[in-house]
């Protein structure tokens, strides 16, 4: 595996009527994996969601973000994933340990997450309002579902694939995507040579991980179909928490909690969902927070 860093790049057609974005995330996909203790199906969940939330908000001139939230049925019950378009990428599911104990789930995600919905909420800093859209869950599988949710709700036709391939010990080997979307203009016969490309194309992460880039990714999707310049920017793991966030987050505990925290004289341990990573604060801080104005955006 090379140490190449990860990145998602993004290109369009010699005439402009395809677009078509590729990610490459092996390390941040590893450190997802190793901030949250996931099993390997767990892994492959999470990473494939982070890598489509990426691809998603990839690419907007305004600063997006991307939510994507899987709510399934079945053992992994949720995965949540935010990507953005300045490439950082945060999430967890509710169940990190899924299929530790029952191996028949194997890495089957369709059978995981078995029915439910799929919820997207884009925001952007000059929207109003956030836009939303909710679809119901038919494969499990990741991409499939994310491909309905953009022909359903946001009218375009895309192609989508997604993969984390993990090593005999369940590292994370690697992990790639790409989204295929056909813009406004887009003639039958161009989608259909975009569409036989990505048909004819193997797993992403197989590609990456015999050497692949993104680019070459493109180039693939793109063949017979020209291409113009590759914009590329680089795409991590990397969460917005603060212990200014913890303190006020604490700050809602009772104030009988509260005074009981400062009794004892015990610093609280806030955990953040997006990012694993803990927080340790006091009955003063947390009650100073609470008399501060917020500066958070959420
Ligand atoms: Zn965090």
């Amino acid at each position: 595996m090379s140490a190449s860093r990860d990145v998602c790049v993004r290109t369009v057609s010699e005439n402009g009527s395809l677009g078509v974005r590729a990610i490459v995330a092996t390390s941040l996909v590893a450190e997802a994996a190793r901030r949250h203790q996931t099993s390997p199906l767990a892994t492959v969940a999470l990473g494939r969601a982070l890598m489509g939330a990426l691809l998603l908000a990839a690419g907007t001139k305004d600063r997006e973000q991307v939510q994507l939230s899987f709510e399934g049925v079945g053992a992994l019950r949720g995965i949540t994933a935010i990507g953005t378009s300045d490439g950082d990428a945060r999430g967890f599911v509710s169940h990190p340990d899924v299929g530790a104990d029952d191996p028949s789930l194997g890495l089957d995600l369709g059978k995981a997450v078995a029915g439910g919905t799929l919820s997207v909420v884009r925001s952007r800093e000059s929207w109003k309002e956030p836009y939303t859209g909710i679809v119901v869950l038919e494969s499990g599988e990741i991409a499939e579902d994310i491909a309905r949710y953009l022909a359903d709700s946001e009218q375009v036709p895309s192609a989508i694939a997604l993969g984390v391939y993990l090593g005999p010990d369940a590292s994370v080997q690697a992990a790639a995507g790409f989204l295929a979307q056909a813009l406004p203009g887009a003639e039958d016969d161009e989608i259909s040579v975009l569409e036989e490309n990505a048909g004819g194309l193997p797993n992403p992460s197989a590609l990456v991980r015999d050497g692949s880039s993104a680019e070459e990714l493109c180039g693939i999707l793109l063949e017979g179909l020209g291409q113009r310049a590759i914009r590329s920017s680089a795409v991590q793991f990397r969460c917005d928490c603060s212990v200014d966030r913890a303190r006020r987050s604490a700050s809602l505990l009772g104030a009988e909690e509260i005074r009981e925290i400062r009794e004892k004289n015990e610093r609280v341990e806030i955990r953040c969902a997006f990012c694993a990573d803990v927080y340790h604060v006091s009955a003063d801080e947390i009650e100073d927070a609470s008399q501060r104005p917020g500066e958070d955006r959420r």
